[in-house]
């Protein structure tokens, strides 16, 4: 009886180990202690990070990290530690080591990002591809992008990065460590510094302070210490979020609506369907694509839901002095984009009442719609060659009928 009961006790073990350890389920009860969490400010030391108008992003990661870390400690429900506290340079080993030495349960790497044209906007979190660190990452990526969410920035999802060097392999460092250590880990990038959208919302420090809450948050709520606000569904994401350039992109559709000729604007319809990702971002250009506006959230794009609009219309301000060649350029969540077919508006002096609403040709060549120079010429060679004919049957008519009166 003693061996058997010494047997149950050992299979109880065996089936709570069993499920602790497989699915993403990591509250404070399986953890069977107080979680630790490492949070790292991204960079330091002469590594600076990004440098834009002011913003330097050791001090904005570091900043972040302290408050961070304070929110954390007050709430008394999780033990922390941070990888630096001061400006110095640290490797991405050390700190992976230092989250080994630590034992912690989550890594946090703080960044704020930048990008190279300036046109982004937004937040995103990156997370290991193997597992279970995956998962992980990508539940505590989920409670994080859901309170920048409510902060009202626009969220590029929660990926991965395979190394272009090696298959299997993560592509950020900090990342690739920390699994090589079996520490969970994720990278937050918070918001864009460089984009009008998103440095209004970080260049003070109560907004780093904001975004600190925000972490703390998701971190409690990762941990099942308290309440979470977001429902963990069974989202489609996850079978899609490894960056892939080669990805075939969603197509996308403009037609004209209308011109109007006294605002100068041109009434474009836009018409998407995509089967897997959906559109976050759109642009445009007048110059058939040589020249881009800046970026806009594609209407109705729902990070949790995958979803956007099919379907929306717009309007751009024509150039009085050039003719447009209207095209649309549409953004997926890893800035994979397609370009629209072009739409052709005449230049306003040669615009007429009519302008030819050709439908969408569905096969990404460019089709041209609205008057141009040729059909103008076209029309009038069609009112002369109306002209010619009528007046010569009319003087016809009038011959025969004059000799007709004359032999009366
Ligand atoms: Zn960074």
């Amino acid at each position: 009886m003693k061996k058997f009961l010494c047997h149950m006790f050992l299979m109880g073990i065996f089936i709570l180990g069993t499920f602790g350890m497989t699915g993403t389920n990591v509250n404070a009860d399986t953890l069977n202690h107080k979680p630790v969490v490492v949070i790292d400010p991204g960079h330091g030391g002469e590594n600076e990070g990004t440098i834009e108008n002011g913003f330097l992003e050791k001090d904005m990661t570091l900043k972040t990290s302290k408050a961070l870390y304070d929110e954390l400690s007050a709430s008394g429900l999780v033990t922390v530690y941070m990888t630096r506290t001061e400006d110095v340079d640290l490797s991405l080993k050390e700190r992976a080591d230092f989250a080994r030495q630590v034992n912690a349960d989550m890594l946090l790497s703080i960044h704020y990002n930048a990008s190279v044209n300036h046109d982004l906007y937004g937040s995103e979190v990156w997370v290991p591809l193997k597992e279970p660190y995956n998962s992980k990452g990508y539940k505590l990526g989920l409670y994080e992008l859901n309170e920048f969410d409510k902060m009202g920035l626009t969220l590029r999802g929660i990926k991965c990065r395979e190394s272009e060097k090696k298959v299997n392999t993560d592509y950020y460092g900090i990342l690739r460590q920390c699994s090589a250590n079996l520490i969970p880990s994720v990278i937050i990038e918070h918001c864009h510094v460089d984009n009008i959208n998103d440095s209004v919302m970080c260049d003070e420090d109560e907004e780093l302070t904001a975004f600190a809450k925000a972490d703390a948050n998701a971190v409690l709520e990762y941990f099942g210490l308290v309440t979470p606000d977001l429902e963990i569904r069974d989202l489609k994401v996850t079978n899609n979020s490894v960056f892939k350039t080669e990805d075939f992109p969603t197509p996308c559709y403009i037609e004209l609506k209308d011109v109007d000729s006294d605002d100068l604007k041109a009434e474009i319809l836009v018409s998407a369907h995509y089967s897997e990702r959906p559109f976050v971002y759109y642009s445009y250009s007048l110059d058939g694509g040589r020249t881009f506006s800046e970026r806009f959230t594609w209407p109705g794009y729902d990070y949790f839901d995958q979803k956007c609009d099919t379907e929306f219309e717009f309007a751009v301000d024509l150039n009085a002095e050039k003719d447009s060649n209207i095209l649309l350029r549409g953004y997926d969540q890893f800035d994979v984009f397609s370009d629209s077919n072009v739409v052709f508006v005449a230049k306003p002096e040669i615009w007429e009442e009519e302008i030819n609403k050709a439908p969408p040709e569905y096969n990404d060549k460019v089709i041209k719609t609205g008057i141009s120079l040729a059909n103008k010429l076209r029309d009038i060679a069609k009112y002369m060659f109306v002209a010619i004919f009528t007046v010569t049957i009319l003087g016809f008519v009038t011959f025969r009928l004059k000799e007709f009166l004359r032999r009366k």
